[in-house]
């Protein structure tokens, strides 16, 4: 096999992808003992309007803290999750956990208006999703236009029919569907157009050139008018400064969410956010 590579000198596995592999293992093993014995929680990070500043809604991020590996990032095991197939556990977990919380952010009256549940584009596959969801919705009694599904596209989306087919079924009952860090990686403009999304999330690594990047400017403002367009809402992910938020605003973007505003917060301190939080319009 190494050999077919190329040169009888490379090897199938290098001392480096070995290590690799074995992180992967660990990490899949961690993981499955911290979903065993739920381990996982949910934070939450608002997300407000440009123009008023008021709460438009909150984001459901995973947080992972392992006995022995201490902080795991997202980025890293939902990874290795959809390698291994514990998505599917994750997905269904994340969505009971953050229906849960709204019901209970109803139950408190703290006026959070929709959670946004990340889910990976292979949860989409599976055609009892919605079901899942309705009976979710029915069993925490929480209106369906309070849930928000962002696609997250970490992985190619393999079966687009399927897919549509699933998302658009979830918008009939009412739930929102997003399309996550869009303008790069496999959120493209033809899933954009093609999947029954309401809302589109500006990618984070956009934010970096807004202010000193003439043509960065250019791409998020034709972003922006491609999301009105197409009767969407667009939201800002990683908005960290004044300055992005004016020129954002700006441009009519709709949301903003990042550090400027908060990171995101276990669910008590997102409520304890809320209750000291000033919305403050555009000044100028
Ligand atoms: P995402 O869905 O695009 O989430 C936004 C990420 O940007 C979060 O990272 C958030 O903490 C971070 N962020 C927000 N505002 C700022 C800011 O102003 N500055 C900076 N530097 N970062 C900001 P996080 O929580 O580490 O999550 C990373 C990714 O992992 C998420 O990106 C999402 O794709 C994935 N993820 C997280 N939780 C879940 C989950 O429950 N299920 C799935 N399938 N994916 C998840
Ligand atoms: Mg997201
Ligand atoms: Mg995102
Ligand atoms: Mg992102």
């Amino acid at each position: 096999q190494a050999k077919a590579n190329g040169g009888g000198h490379c090897c199938f596995f290098s001392p480096r992808m070995n290590q690799q592999a074995s992180d992967r293992l660990i990490l899949a093993a961690a993981l499955r003992d911290a979903i065993a014995h739920d381990r996982l929680r949910l934070f939450y990070q608002p997300q407000v309007h440009a123009c008023s500043g008021t709460l438009y809604g909150v984001e459901a991020l995973s947080r992972w803290i392992d006995p022995s590996l201490g902080f795991v990032s997202p980025a890293r095991f939902i990874a290795v999750a959809e390698e291994t197939g514990q998505i599917e556990a994750i997905g269904k977990w994340s969505l009971r956990a953050a229906c849960r919380q709204m019901a209970q952010w109803i139950r408190d009256g703290v006026e959070v208006p929709v959670v946004s549940v990340n889910l990976s584009p292979l949860h989409f596959r599976d055609e009892t999703l919605p079901r899942f969801v309705s009976e979710l919705l029915a069993e925490t009694g929480i209106p369906p236009h309070s849930l928000t599904i962002e696609i997250t596209e970490s992985t190619m989306i393999d079966n687009y029919d399927r897919t549509i087919r699933v998302a658009q079924r979830l918008r009939e009952m009412g739930v929102g569907m997003s399309m996550d860090d869009f303008g790069t990686g496999f959120s493209s403009l033809s899933n954009l157009a093609g999947l029954p999304v309401n809302e589109v999330k500006i990618d984070r690594s956009f934010m970096t050139g807004l202010e000193s990047i003439e043509k960065v400017r250019a791409v998020v403002m034709a972003v922006v008018r491609i999301g009105q367009s197409l009767g969407m809402t667009v939201v800002a992910e990683g908005v960290e400064h004044e300055e992005q938020r004016r020129l954002l605003a700006e441009m009519e973007c709709d949301v903003l969410q990042g550090y400027m505003f908060s990171k995101p917060l276990p669910a008590e301190e997102l409520a304890a956010w809320f209750a000291a939080y000033q919305p403050s319009g555009l000044s100028g």
